[in-house]
């Protein structure tokens, strides 16, 4: 019942302005249907910008958009997962991130003997979450100057901290220790190429740059940097998920009456409301009940009462022509009162990547292809 609308030229005027600060080249972050916006689409549409290199989540990922940029480098994040994959990878022309010596070891075996494969390699350098460790780099180097089937690409790791003014120093470590790395590569006669930075980075932290910068959430429109001192950094961003819901009903609610399931909600006044069909059913979380805001036209109406599986209650009292069949935004909107991705996403506790992920699995349509 929603609708989610994408605006590609906010996509491309994101990278455009991603480009025009950091010199190094892109690689788009597309992964998780390009954080809900859709893979192929976004991805066609920074390749008509000139992105040539694009990183997805999954093998699998991989392959589709492989179907329609026959040229592009892509990447994938995560590399073989399931049994599967491992076949998947041969002949794909897919760069896969491995991030242990047993998907290292068993890439090894499974590559057809006349076929070579170029793969990254994911070091840990401080997130404790994938990658190998620093510490193995020259035990790496012997490993691919005796399998010159797999090739090494690039070498990468992820910032913890890159969205955090407060904690520039351990951006810094983790920068040397790749670096550190890198060196180890190179001294064994292994060129690659090197990728830290997320979009916080490309804004924030030009040390953390280096060869390929890995743009995600920026992208989207999505300032990483909101509530924080460098929040003017993301300030040119532009969003480019809007998503809309249709008013069901509009009707009275007397003072002292309830609304919707526990009654968690009583009025305190003589109220008019409008019922949204909109609900948890298309990812709009239980935990925005009482809690959110939504648009009609340039009116921010609240959320009253519990959202429920596929029906919303908002005061509309300030709106007396609201009528069925208008429709109200939950996310964006038109004018000054429009709805940020950060707001929304501050009501429902969380971060901005987590909804549009889960809104973006909504109907899309596109607008400025
Ligand atoms: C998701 C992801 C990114 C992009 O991060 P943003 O904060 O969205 O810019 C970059 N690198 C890796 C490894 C990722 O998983």
């Amino acid at each position: 019942m929603l609708k989610v609308t994408i605006d590609l030229e906010a996509i491309r005027h994101n990278y455009r302005f991603l480009g025009s600060i950091c010199g190094s080249q892109m690689m788009p972050v597309v992964k998780a249907d390009a954080y809900g916006h859709g893979l192929v689409r976004v991805a066609l549409a920074l390749a008509s910008e000139g992105a040539e290199a694009f990183a997805v989540g999954t093998v699998d990922e991989g392959l589709g958009l492989r179907e329609h940029l026959h040229e592009a480098d892509i990447y994938s994040l995560m590399g073989p997962v399931w049994d599967e994959d491992y076949q998947k990878l041969t002949n794909s022309g897919i760069t896969s991130f491995i991030h242990s010596w047993e998907q290292l070891k068993r890439l090894a075996q499974e590559i057809p003997k006349e076929d070579i494969i170029e793969i990254g390699i994911k070091f840990d350098t401080g997130m404790s979450r994938l990658g190998f460790e620093p510490g193995d780099a020259g035990k790496l180097c012997d490993f691919f100057n005796d399998n010159s089937r797999l090739r090494l690409k690039i070498i990468s790791s992820h910032l913890a901290f890159a969205d955090d003014p407060r904690m520039a120093h351990q951006v810094g470590e983790q920068v040397e220790i790749l670096d550190g790395v890198s060196r180890i590569f190179a001294q064994a006669g292994l060129k690659h190429k090197k990728s830290l930075a997320n979009s916080a980075a490309i804004l924030h932290s030009p040390g953390a740059w280096s060869d390929i910068v890995r743009p995600g959430i920026a992208l989207y429109g999505g300032n990483p940097f909101t509530g924080t001192s460098c929040e003017e950094k993301g300030l040119y961003l532009k969003q480019a998920m809007k998503v809309r819901a249709p008013v069901l009903s509009v009707h009275n609610l007397p003072k002292g009456r309830g609304i919707s399931y526990g009654l968690t909600f009583t009025a305190p006044r003589d109220m008019r409301v409008a019922i949204i069909g909109c609900g948890y059913a298309h990812n709009y979380s239980r935990s925005l009940s009482n809690r959110a805001w939504m648009l009609y036209k340039d009116r921010r109406l609240p959320v009253i009462g519990r959202v429920c599986m596929q029906l919303t209650a908002v005061d509309a009292s300030c709106v007396p022509l609201i009528k069925p069949g208008d429709e109200v935004f939950i996310l964006g909107g038109n004018g000054n009162s429009s709805i940020e991705v950060h707001e929304l996403s501050a009501w429902w506790k969380t971060v901005s990547y987590e909804v549009l992920c889960l809104l973006g699995k909504n109907e899309k349509t596109y607008i400025n292809s």
